[in-house]
């Protein structure tokens, strides 16, 4: 961390270097008339500005951006939310001028480039998934998880279907599974997960009948584990004049394997912004495309890019039954061309490579480890392996401040206290993209941090030491932000 005196020292706020007279900035003279200023009660007289140099303001704010995490400075292994590299010839391509200073409402005819370059990613999503009816306008894994059960229930009324009101969710799901089958009018029941990690059939089978609208379902769970009971799954659910809904936010176990649409999905929605490498955190921009079966294609949210003879080759176009516009426009572009490039970049094969590593890097960490922290569902795992605490929480040391602690050994914290059903869980998703360097200093600091645990196990609760600052109240930051300097 990045805490050196001078300029570079971040505990002294910009407004406190202010030195009367400094400058930073040096304007241009005037080439328009003067013109009169607002009535007064619109002015403020007395305006704190920092008088500072430009050197200053740059050192100032690139310390400030280093006290962060990030996944160009750090390994970063968030289970689930998938921080993987993201090349930099994505953001490359997303700041060609054709791309960046293109007008979402210049004229079609003028815009085939970038239409075109919208098809060809829906068909290479719609090939990856299986599921060739593909609208990349909603903005964020939920945001497609929304559109998809709108998708869901329209089906059902198209066909006069009205009594099917339920939505069965696995006991592991993401918490925003539940959250979008409400919002969208269903009533969620959970099903519970067997003694695998995988659904319980049984459970499933006595929910299923003449009210059951379909089921969310994550693959690979929430768990890191590949259902192998996900073709039954799938017809339980079909046989019951249901749909099945897949969670794609996380498709780096699968990427160039398995489709899902070839298993039985019908709808599934895609996270650009973890699975295909554009980068996120911070609630930065995203991308949540669905993409759906050729039967419900014409449900899909608009718009979608069309190809046509003729003329302007590229359209946009409303499907038939569409549930109608998700966001503005045509979704979050400049990630779109960053999808759009990783993939090209990568080719077929390099789509494969990502999915092998993925898996092999998650279970050797898992076997890595497995001496050390418990594993609950104790199977081959898929992209991420789920550790249970419960070994060092015997000895007075919880998940929590195990993943604090990692802090200070350099690496982010993996995901804490999910999936729900785990007890103490440490979700670790190491990604394809680290070196094997990387992850063995990963698994040693794992190791050190268990032998603390043992021999000074309050270095491990007060972790973390060396950040800059360290237990936060996570809930008032949220709730009562600081972001603005006021006179002491
Ligand atoms: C991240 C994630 C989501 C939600 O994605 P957002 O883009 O954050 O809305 C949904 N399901 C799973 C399994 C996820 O990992």
């Amino acid at each position: 961390m990045a805490r050196g005196g001078g300029t570079r020292d971040t505990s002294k706020l910009l407004m406190e270097r202010s030195v009367p007279g400094r400058v930073g900035a040096v304007l241009p003279e005037s080439d328009v008339p003067p013109q009169a200023m607002p009535d007064d009660p619109l002015l403020r007289r007395d305006l704190q500005l920092p008088e500072v140099s430009e050197p200053e303001v740059v050192q100032y704010f690139t310390a400030l951006s280093q006290l962060n995490f990030s996944i160009d400075t750090h390994f970063y292994p968030l289970g689930s939310c998938t921080m993987k590299y993201n090349p930099k010839i994505n953001d490359e391509a997303a700041f060609q001028p054709g791309f960046a200073a293109i007008h979402p409402l210049q004229p079609g005819e003028q815009s085939q480039g970038a239409l075109e370059m919208l098809h060809r990613l829906q068909g290479y999503l719609g090939e990856i998934t299986g599921l060739p009816g593909v609208s990349l306008s909603t903005l964020a894994g939920a945001h497609g998880e929304f559109a998809g059960m709108l998708m869901m229930r329209a089906y059902h009324h198209a066909r006069g279907d009205t009594a099917r009101l339920k939505v069965a969710i696995p006991d592991s799901a993401h918490g925003t599974n539940p959250a979008s089958a409400a919002m969208a009018g269903f009533e969620v029941v959970t099903v519970a997960s067997d003694d695998q990690g995988n659904v319980d059939l049984e459970a499933l089978h006595d929910l299923a009948g003449p009210d059951l609208a379909g089921i969310m379902i994550t693959l690979p769970s929430t768990l890191g584990l590949f259902d192998t009971g996900i073709l039954d799954v799938c017809r339980i659910v079909h046989e019951a004049g249901g749909l099945v809904y897949g969670d794609g936010a996380n498709m780096n176990a699968l990427l160039g394997r398995v489709k899902l649409g070839a298993l039985g999905f019908d709808v599934i929605h895609l996270n650009l912004h973890k699975t295909f490498s554009t980068p996120h955190g911070g609630g930065g921009p995203g991308a949540g495309p669905v993409c759906v079966s050729e039967e419900l294609a014409s449900y899909l949210p608009s718009p979608v890019v069309a190809r046509n003879g003729g003329g302007a080759e590229y359209s946009l176009s409303t499907p038939a039954n569409s549930i109608g516009k998700m966001s503005s426009f045509h979704g979050n572009f400049g990630v779109l061309v960053r999808a759009y490039t990783y993939i090209r970049t990568l080719g077929k094969e390099g789509i494969e490579s990502i999915s092998a590593n993925a898996v092999l890097n998650a279970n050797y960490l898992m076997e890595s480890l497995r001496d050390k922290y418990l594993i609950p569902y104790d199977r081959t795992c898929m992209h991420e392996v789920v550790f249970s605490a419960d070994w060092q929480r015997a000895r007075g040391v919880s998940g929590l401040e195990i993943a604090k602690r990692l802090l200070d050994y350099g690496f982010h914290a993996p995901t804490m206290y999910f999936p729900l059903i785990v007890h103490e869980a440490l979700m670790v998703e190491p990604t394809e993209s680290e070196t094997k360097e990387t992850l063995d200093a990963f698994i040693q600091a794992m190791r050190d941090i268990d032998r603390e645990a043992d021999e000074d196990p309050d270095l491990v609760r007060n972790a973390p030491h060396t950040t800059p600052v360290s237990r936060l109240d996570e809930a008032r930051a949220a709730r009562h932000p600081d972001l603005r300097w006021q006179r002491p």
